[in-house]
């Protein structure tokens, strides 16, 4: 396993240099699977109705055909297509010999000559192969338009302008019998739920949530709800991840706030290990005189890294401590954001075996940049934005409020982050840039 030292490039001072994204993001996806055995969360049973969100434990394998049976997809007249329709008399007469409706299948057999009346997704009977809809079928001359076809009458239809098995639907043709319809690690959501029903289950065996314990750090912090003293801030920060972590289905255990005192950060990080999977703190990453979150984890666990190069974000502690993960994240309430989207979110996500959601982000765009935006080569930096369609119909973007790394309102204002990769310098007005669009993901 490699060390944030072989990864970062050489340095002459004695701390590492700063980790660029990409090297922070494969440092931790290693540490994450080095752990999993110990952190993957169990599974368990749970009605489908309250499954919502949860993680497949196991593949949906399908116990039955879908659609269970042929049936019709139209209302009309089912009938058996005749060997060579081009070669007898057209429109062909056929006597109606009864009805196949839904929940109430023919039973009877159907000759040559005869055919059904039939209405969307009724059982096919095995005699006939294809629908006519009713609007393409001539009544028996003699019978008044617009009266209903009832047995015993006859109708006529144009056998040529069909295929045998049109408007039919093949038992099987949507999921066979023992396919596998949804994989481990799928999150369900609205459409799997009814995908799930619709093969039987109202049971599915679904991961137990990951448990994550999480604290703010500061003696400047405050609940709210509380009288707001002199010098004092509220609290955000526990609240932006709570709703990040429920977001993603984590079981978050709030250990509130913890003062900048090494003893109390001390025992509070002990009784986070006891309690959950993942450790998630806020403030005192960085090298202040109050900052002790790192220096505690590196005595009682081990730090992997602290620095990364990116704005805002730049001092995240990452570690391990009695095998569960740590994330120390910044204390500035923007940075909390995006260093939990761009690193902590992917690395909860494999925990919990959401493949289909992992990477950085699964969702991004390339939008035209309204504006020029400064850039420091050799970090990646974040700006809130909000994205609009110009008259040409392309998707652009304007900076969103003030930038600064402590002002949330203009997360709350904009819809999504610009990321400015490493390597990119300053931007010109009209060129693109790579956007994360924040719906969904906050
Ligand atoms: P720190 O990294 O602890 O030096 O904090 C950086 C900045 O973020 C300071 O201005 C803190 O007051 C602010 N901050 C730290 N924790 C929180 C929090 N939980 N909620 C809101 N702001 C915070
Ligand atoms: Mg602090």
């Amino acid at each position: 396993m490699k060390n944030a030292q072989d990864l970062a490039p050489p340095t002459t001072r004695c701390e590492p240099q700063p980790l660029s994204i990409a090297q922070a993001s494969s440092l931790i996806a290693e540490r994450v699977q080095g752990l999993l055995h110990g952190l993957a969360p169990q599974a368990m049973d749970m009605a489908l109705d309250k499954a919502f969100g949860r993680t497949l434990a196991s593949d949906i394998i399908s116990p039955i055909q879908v659609p269970a049976y042929t049936n019709s997809a139209m209302d009309g007249f089912a009938f058996r297509m005749p060997e060579k329709p081009q070669a007898i008399e057209n429109p062909c007469r056929f006597v109606i010999v009864g009805e196949s409706l839904a929940g109430k299948p023919f039973e009877g057999n159907i000759r040559f000559d005869e055919c059904i009346k039939i209405m969307t997704g009724a059982v096919m009977p095995k005699d006939v192969d294809t629908v006519a809809p009713f609007e393409s079928v001539q009544l028996e001359p003699g019978k008044m338009k617009g009266s209903k076809p009832t047995i015993g009458d006859g109708v006529q239809i144009d056998c040529a302008g069909f295929n045998a098995g049109d408007n039919r639907r093949l038992a099987g043709e949507d999921i066979a019998k023992g396919s596998c319809i949804l994989r481990k690690g799928h999150r369900l959501h609205s459409a799997s739920m009814g995908l799930v029903a619709s093969l039987g289950f109202s049971q599915v065996q679904v991961q137990s949530a990951l448990r994550v314990a999480l604290f703010s750090t500061g003696d400047e912090l405050q609940r709210p709800g509380e009288t707001l003293k002199s010098g004092m801030i509220f609290d955000s920060n526990r609240y932006t991840l709570i709703g990040l972590l429920q977001g993603l289905g984590c079981d978050v255990i709030d250990l509130g706030i913890v003062p900048d005192n090494p003893q109390a950060l001390k025992q509070t990080l002990i009784k986070a290990t006891e309690l959950a999977h993942v450790i998630l703190t806020s403030g005192g990453v960085s090298d202040g005189d109050a900052d002790f979150t790192k220096a505690l984890m590196q005595e009682l666990g081990e730090v992997f890294f602290w620095k990364i190069a990116m704005r805002p974000g730049r001092p995240l502690a990452f570690g391990s401590l009695s095998k569960r993960l740590f994330f120390g994240l910044p204390g500035n309430p923007v940075a909390v954001m995006v260093t939990f989207l761009s690193l902590v979110r992917p690395a909860l996500l494999q925990l919990m075996g959401r493949e289909e959601d992992a990477g950085p982000l699964r969702a991004t765009s390339l939008a035209l940049c309204e504006q020029p935006i400064k850039k420091k080569k050799g970090r990646t930096e974040f700006q809130r934005g909000m994205t609009r369609r110009n008259s040409k119909g392309e998707l652009c973007v304007s900076l969103s409020g003030h930038q600064g790394s402590g002002i949330l309102s203009s997360m709350v204002q904009g819809d999504c982050l610009i990321v400015l990769e490493h390597d990119r310098e300053d931007v010109s007005a009209q060129e693109w840039v790579t956007i994360w669009p924040l719906a969904g993901l906050i």
